[in-house]
């Protein structure tokens, strides 16, 4: 078939380059002409393991990038996979997207009518355009992304459906993931839309063996299966730290609990590891975009606002921990860990911020480490000093705060000898993700063990 991807961030650019490789014949359209320039010359502009093999082997044959939208015509189907934002208040902001919706419906009226113009190959299943939604969007988002692209199309938008076709994909996994999916969901009008995107996926199914359930559903309730998805995520790594909160006041570890809790088929092992709390750019913006818009329906989340506060108050536990053991008031504290998750250097919302920020208030000195996310956090806090290595990191500090569970902290034990220490506890060790493995010598403080 042949595909148009409007928006090559991590989403967009995994969608173009995997379905390329399936044998699909594909477009990728960016407003950036950089992301352009990169996929065109066979890399990603973003990290993502295994995507620029793909790239470099289908860029300039069955993968192309453009800034431009007028190969939507010619496409059979044309996925939107643009960022959908928090707006200050928690609500999606569908901007960029409903901007993209009506530059397609332009693009579409532009040639003349919504139907594919075809290159004489007869490679086209028919002359229907299918507009698929990969974006994240809330239920009352599908109506506004329809209106945005009729509103572009006018007439043009006779025969053309709209669809929707959520993405679970992870940063760091994004092509494996992709490929070998849980699940697929199709959120359509009609049986053609269903059936076309069956034939779209059949071939990057079949390559992969992935046996995924395929859902087939309407495009709302599709949009509301991913929102649910990620809501019910964020809040069983509340609920599991806000039970760790209740362990660390019994004295009790909370990771001896949730491991014997997580045997229960009901309840499963993961998303059960309590600490400072989940970040990133989906979570956060996520529950908050599905919490604001069914408040906007007259309905409030109880369970959801919950999580959210537990998530919020996670940061600050940790800071007590430390206020507990040490006054940092001009002191020099470690940092370890300003990602949000190891294996990637995406610091949005990661719960280094909130840490730091919380160390300033204090008065301390605060010297940052991380393997790969210095740069991006530096944007935000240009005035920390940033160390080479974690164990120059705690060279002279009083204290450390570990944030972001990357492997190599957990070797780090003679490094500890190199801390300052406070005044009477020696070392303090405040770790928010459980990887530190030395206790000896330190004062050191789990945040739910
Ligand atoms: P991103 O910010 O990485 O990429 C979006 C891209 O769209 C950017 O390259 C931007 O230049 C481009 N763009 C913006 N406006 C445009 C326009 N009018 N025309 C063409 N291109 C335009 O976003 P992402 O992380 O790929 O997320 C996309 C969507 O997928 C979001 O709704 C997100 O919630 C969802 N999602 C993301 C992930 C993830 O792990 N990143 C996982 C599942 C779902």
């Amino acid at each position: 078939m042949r595909v148009t991807v409007v928006g090559s961030g991590y989403v967009g650019t995994t969608l173009a380059a995997c379905l390329a490789d399936a044998g699909h014949d594909v477009t990728a359209v960016d407003i950036d002409p950089d992301v352009v320039a990169a996929i065109n010359d066979g890399r990603a502009a973003i990290h993502e393991p295994g995507l620029d093999d793909l790239l470099a082997e289908h860029a300039g044959d069955r993968l192309r990038a453009t800034t431009e939208y007028d190969g939507v015509p010619d496409a059979d189907v044309t996925f939107l996979a643009i960022g959908t934002p928090s707006n200050e208040d928690g609500s999606i902001d569908l901007g960029g997207l409903t901007a993209a919706a009506e530059m397609t419906g332009e693009a579409l009226a532009g040639a003349g009518n919504g139907s594919s113009a075809g290159d004489g190959s007869g490679t086209s299943p028919d002359d229907r355009h299918l507009v698929v939604v990969k974006s994240t969007i809330t239920p009352p988002g599908v109506e506004r992304v329809r209106e945005a692209f009729f509103e572009g199309a006018g007439d043009a938008a006779d025969g053309v459906e709209l669809a929707t076709n959520p993405e679970f994909l992870r940063e760091g996994t994004a092509v494996d993931d992709f490929r070998h999916p849980d699940k697929v969901v199709f959120g359509t009008d009609s049986e053609w839309a269903t059936e076309r995107l069956e034939a779209l996926y059949e071939p990057l199914l079949a390559a992969t063996d992935a046996d995924a359930p395929v859902i087939r559903t309407d495009p709302e309730t599709a949009v509301m299966i991913k929102y649910a998805n990620n809501a019910f995520l964020a809040s069983k790594i509340s609920l599991a730290n806000d039970l760790g909160n209740v362990c660390k006041r019994f004295g009790i570890d909370a990771y001896e609990v949730m491991d014997a809790v997580g045997l229960d088929d009901r309840i499963g092992a993961q998303f059960l590891r309590s600490g400072v709390g989940w970040g990133g750019s989906c979570f956060p913006k996520d529950v908050d975009a599905i919490r604001a818009a069914a408040r906007e329906a007259g309905y409030e989340p109880a369970l959801l606002d919950a999580a959210v506060a537990v998530n919020d108050g996670q940061p600050e536990r940790m800071l007590e921990l430390l206020d507990a053991h040490a006054d940092v008031s001009g002191e020099r504290v470690a940092v370890l860990g300003l990602a949000f998750k190891p294996g990637t250097d995406d610091v949005r919302n990661s719960r280094a911020i909130p840490v730091i920020e919380g160390l300033q208030a204090r008065g301390a000195d605060v010297v940052g480490y991380d393997p790969v996310a210095t740069e991006n956090i530096r944007e935000r806090f240009p005035e920390v000093e940033y160390a080479d290595s974690a164990a120059a990191a705690l060279d002279g500090a009083t204290a450390a705060l570990v944030v972001t569970d990357w492997d190599e902290f957990a070797a780090l034990d003679d490094a500890f000898d190199a801390m300052a220490g406070a005044a009477t506890e020696g070392p303090v060790v405040i770790d928010g993700r459980r990887v530190i493995e030395r206790r000896e010598g330190l004062t050191y403080e789990g945040l739910t063990w």
